[in-house]
Formats: C-alpha cells, sequence, structure tokens
C-alpha cells in the first residue's frame, strides 16, 4: 500500500511541468526566460523523482519475485479453481505433481487427474466449501502425467471478490502416498495377523484375568463345536472337565501370580455333542502388556494323538505277547521234537546194526543218509533251542571278564582251529556287565563263521575292542571269502544263508542268534565287507560305567 502511494506523489511534478508547458505558450519573453529557469529547477525535482520511482519499482519487483517464489516452490501444490474446478492458476509445485507444464494446466478442468472413482469426492469437495464457506479436507487419488497414481490430500478455501461474492477456491494440495503406505502397511500387518489367528488349526483364546473368555479363534467352532459366540463372554473353566478342574485352576492362578509366565496342561473339555476332547494347553500371561492386556493360550486337539499313542502301546503289548509265546512255541516245539528225533535216530541205528549182513550196500547207503539227516536234524533243533532261550532263559547280568570269556570260546573251538589251522588272535578286551554265557556263545559264533567262511588262505582273525563315546565297540575280523555288502543285513535273519549247504554246512541261525544275544544287551551288530577282501564283524556293549578296566 506504502508503495502505490509513493508512485501516486512521484507522478505529481510529472503533472505540474505539463501546465506549466501550457503556460509557457502563452508567455512574453521576460516571462518565458524566468519560468525556463523554473522549469530547470523543476526538471532536477522531476529526475530525482524519477530516480525514487524507478527505486521503488525495483522494490517492488524484488518483492513480487519474493513472494512468487515463495508461491512457486512452496512444498505444497496451490491451486486456484473456479466454480466448476477449472484450474485459474498453479504453483510450479502443483504442476510438478501432475507432471505437467503450469501453462497447460491453466483453464484446464481439475477432473482429467482425478482417478474416475474419486470425481464424486472432489465435486462434493467442492459444494461443501462453497456452500459452508469454510477451510474443507479431502483426500484423493491423482493420476500423473506419467500414469503413475499418488493420494493427495486437499484443503480448501472460499475466496471472494471485493463485492463480496464467492470467485473461486484456493487449494492446498499435499501428496500422503508416503503417510499412506504406513497406514497400509500397519493394515496388512494387522491383516496377516488376523488371518494367522483365524486360519490356524489351534484354537486360539484370549482370557480375562477371571477366566472369562474375551476371545475364541474360529477353529473352535472345528474342534469343540461351539460357535464363537457361545463361548465369549462365559467362563473356561464351566468347561473343564469336573476331574481336571481343581488342577487346571491351580495352574491358572499360578500364571495370574507371575506376569510373562508360560502355562501347558492337559485338560479335557467339553465338546458341543457333549463328548470330552483332550486338549494340550499351553498359555502366557500377558496381563501386563497393554496390546494384550490377557493371558493368551493355544489349545490343540489331541485326542487322535492320545488314541493313537494308545493304539500303538496297546500293539507293542500285543506283539511282546505274541513274541513270547512264539519264544514258548519255539522252546516247547524244538524240545518236544528232541524227543521222537531220539527215538527215530535209535531206531535207524539199530536197523544199521541188525541187519548189516543181510542188507545190500544201497540199504546202507540209505541207513547212513537217514542217520546224516537226523544228526542235522538234531543240530537244527539245538541251534533253534539256543535261540528261543536267549530272551526267556538268559543269566543276570554281571561283571564279566571279556578276555576271560574270550578264551573259553576258543578252547570250545580248539578243534577247529586245529583242523583249519587257522590262527587267533586278540586284544585285551574289557570288563563289563554282561551275560557271560551269551557273550561265549557270540564269540563262538563270529569266530567259528570266520573259520568256516575262510579262503584259499590260512585263516587269520582277530579280535579286539574299542571305547567309543559310552559304549565298547567289539570287532571280530577275518581274512576270508567276504560278504557282498546287498547281504550285509539280511545273513542276521534266522534261517537266512548265502551258500548250499554243500559248498558250507550250516542251519543259518548263527548270525540271529548273535543278533539276539548283542540287543538284548543293548547293543547293535553289523558287518563290514567287500566279497574276497575277508569281513569284520562289529558290536557294541555299553559301558557300564565306573565298572570297567578296559584294555
Ligand atoms: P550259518 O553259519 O549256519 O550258515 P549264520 O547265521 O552264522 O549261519 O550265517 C549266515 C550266513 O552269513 C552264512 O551262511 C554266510 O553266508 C554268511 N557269513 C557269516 N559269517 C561270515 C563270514 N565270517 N564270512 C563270510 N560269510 C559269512
Amino acid at each position: 500500500m506504502k508503495q502505490a502511494k509513493d508512485i501516486k506523489n512521484l507522478k505529481k511534478p510529472e503533472k505540474k511541468v505539463r501546465s506549466q508547458t501550457r503556460r509557457l505558450q502563452e508567455l512574453s519573453f521576460q516571462d518565458t526566460e524566468s519560468l525556463i529557469r523554473e522549469l530547470e529547477a523543476h526538471r532536477d525535482e522531476l529526475e530525482k523523482h524519477n530516480e525514487e520511482l524507478q527505486r521503488l519499482q525495483k522494490e517492488l519487483e524484488d518483492s513480487r519475485n519474493k513472494y512468487s517464489d515463495l508461491y512457486d516452490f512452496a512444498p505444497i501444490g496451490y491451486f486456484t479453481f473456479d466454480g466448476n474446478g477449472l484450474i485459474l492458476d498453479v504453483n510450479l509445485t502443483g504442476a510438478g505433481l501432475l507432471g505437467i507444464k503450469k501453462q497447460f494446466l491453466i483453464n484446464r478442468p481439475f477432473e482429467t487427474f482425478i482417478e474416475a472413482s474419486d470425481k464424486d469426492i472432489f465435486r462434493a469437495h467442492r459444494l461443501d466449501v462453497l456452500l459452508k464457506q469454510t477451510r474443507q479436507t479431502c483426500e484423493i487419488r491423482l493420476k500423473c502425467k506419467d500414469g503413475k497414481i499418488f493420494y493427495a490430500q486437499l484443503q480448501s478455501l472460499p475466496v471472494k471478490d471485493p463485492e463480496g461474492n464467492l470467485s473461486c477456491l484456493r487449494t492446498a494440495l499435499s501428496d500422503i502416498t508416503k503417510l499412506m503406505d504406513t497406514e497400509e502397511s500397519v493394515r496388512q500387518s494387522e491383516e496377516y495377523f488376523r488371518l494367522v489367528t483365524e486360519n490356524s488349526m489351534d484354537i486360539i483364546t484370549i482370557l480375562e484375568k477371571d477366566g472369562t473368555m474375551r476371545y475364541e479363534s474360529p477353529s473352535v467352532e472345528r474342534t469343540l463345536g461351539f460357535q464363537r459366540e457361545e463361548l465369549t463372554g462365559a467362563n473356561v473353566f464351566e468347561f473343564v472337565h469336573p476331574d481336571d478342574k481343581e488342577e487346571a485352576m491351580k495352574i491358572f492362578s499360578q500364571a495370574i501370580e507371575n506376569p510373562g509366565l508360560s502355562l501347558s496342561l492337559e485338560v479335557r473339555f467339553k465338546h458341543k455333542d457333549g463328548s470330552w476332547r483332550i486338549l494340550e494347553v499351553m498359555g502366557k500371561n500377558l496381563l501386563d502388556n497393554p496390546a494384550v492386556a490377557g493371558i493368551v493360550v493355544n489349545s490343540r486337539d489331541i485326542n487322535k494323538r492320545k488314541q493313537s499313542q494308545e493304539d500303538l502301546m496297546q500293539l507293542a503289548e500285543e506283539l511282546k505277547r505274541s513274541n513270547t509265546d512264539l519264544q514258548q512255541f519255539a522252546y516247547a516245539a524244538s524240545h518236544d521234537l528232541q524227543e521222537p528225533l531220539r527215538v527215530v535216530a535209535g531206531f535207524v541205528k539199530l536197523l544199521g546194526k541188525r541187519y548189516k549182513d543181510k542188507l545190500d550196500t544201497k540199504a546202507e547207503e540209505f541207513i547212513d543218509n537217514a542217520i546224516s539227516g537226523v544228526k542235522r536234524m538234531e543240530i537244527l533243533i539245538k541251534d533253534l533251542l539256543a535261540y528261543s532261550q536267549i530272551g526267556t532263559k538268559g543269566n543276570a547280568f554281571k561283571l564279566t571278564d571279556c578276555s576271560f570269556t574270550l578264551g573259553n570260546a576258543l578252547a570250545n573251538l580248539q578243534a577247529a582251529i586245529e583242523e583249519n589251522k587257522a590262527e587267533v588272535t586278540y586284544d585285551r578286551l574289557p570288563t563289563l556287565m554282561a551275560d557271560a554265557t551269551q557273550l561265549g556263545s557270540l564269540f563262538q559264533n563270529l569266530i567259528s563263521n570266520a573259520i568256516k567262511f575262510r579262503g584259499n588262505k590260512k585263516p587269520k582273525v582277530h579280535v579286539s575292542a574299542c571305547l567309543k563315546e559310552n559304549e565298547w565297540v567289539f570287532s571280530v575280523q577275518d581274512n576270508g571269502i567276504g560278504i557282498d555288502p546287498k547281504d550285509a543285513e539280511r545273513i542276521f535273519i534266522i534261517f537266512q544263508r548265502l551258500h548250499s549247504r554243500e559248498e558250507y554246512s550250516g542251519t543259518g541261525i548263527g548270525l540271529a542268534v548273535c543278533k539276539r544275544i548283542v540287543e538284548r544287551h543293548g547293543g547293535r551288530i553289523w558287518v563290514e565287507s567287500q566279497p574276497g577282501r575277508g569281513s569284520t564283524f562289529y558290536f557294541t556293549l555299553i559301558n557300564t560305567a565306573g565298572l570297567n578296566q578296559g584294555p
């Protein structure tokens, strides 16, 4: 205002000079001279005023530039709209937000840049400003020139002309996409946890301090048949089996007394159909946590698991019973078979003796075959008997010096060792808790096999043991025919042999006996071998802590 007044004052001497020039034309020469002087004085004054005018004009321009910079480069967009939403003016930021040069925006409808579904919001916003004549805010999605969409917040004020009529709208526009992104990620995270909770197979419950159910996840319907609304607000203990209630309440009150404490229990919970479901319950007291302010409980229906556990135990029991029956049967059968076999053997021998001279050579050959068959049968029955007795007729474990037991086994094998000129060596073996008789059979079976399944070379057998962690690993190594690794497991199954009786004698029971003995002692047995390269049989025995005095 001050600047405008100053300019008005400056224009006054200009007027004065014009009127004096007019007067000059009407005057005499003397007067003219004095007037010229006067005029010169005014010219000086005029020049001074002129300079002042220029200075003020510059000041005005500077100030206008300053405000236009502020307007153009403000961090938010400024728009001036007419009543129909036509863009009358826009600052550079506003134009930049839409990605269009300012001159191409003027007089264009702003709606061109609004997402189709948000156009009505802008119309309603304009109407609101015009009717209510106060500042109004709305949020809409705008499309940039490059097709990118952003969320914009519009704050508009009505502008009146000097006559007091509404002339246009001044709108501040800011990009709130980032702000919305944050809100969106919070929303997504909430949605994520809601989906996790609602789709969990477990029932998720939030309990109040007194056991009132505040929240139940939808899986409650699947597991317990109740609608969520039927449980919400009720006390959880009303649904607990009377026999489990006391224990459940005790654990619950412990959790209440100790914020942050986790609780876990198994409890029978009422199903809507009246039956009881076993639930595995885990909970945490989060009463102190303002985000939850409750006890969060996770419950899982373990009815099926319990049932299959019981089924499994029942099966194991049945298996044990049928195993014992089988053992008893094998024992009785082999024991009872010995008697008629002895009768057959006796009579065949008698036949041979009594009719020695009356029979031809063919008949004698038959009698010899019958006798060797009976002998094989005797061995088979003896082995079977030994096998069936391992579990039932085993001796109690006692401190056993394995070197001494090995010595006994070698004494029993003396004939075979000498016959094959076998060389048996051994390291010092430990003393441990075992059934010495069975351990002796174990050594005997393995060493006799090592000699029996010899190759062309002189049989060499070495027995050793080393302590690995909490068990002794024994080994019986030979230089015999070896075993194909594909047969390494099946040779421990009863009656499984890799050779015919003509090639190597035997019943196929020896290694099955070894396996049962080792397992009765809590160990494992296996073989490592390659055909033609000898075999090493390993077995483990538990190191009875403090009792062994190893090598
Ligand atoms: P048997 O010795 O009466 O045949 P086993 O149960 O003791 O029965 O052994 C089963 C089979 O394992 C044998 O027939 C043989 O083929 C193989 N076997 C056992 N020990 C050895 C060994 N030390 N070397 C090679 N093969 C062996």
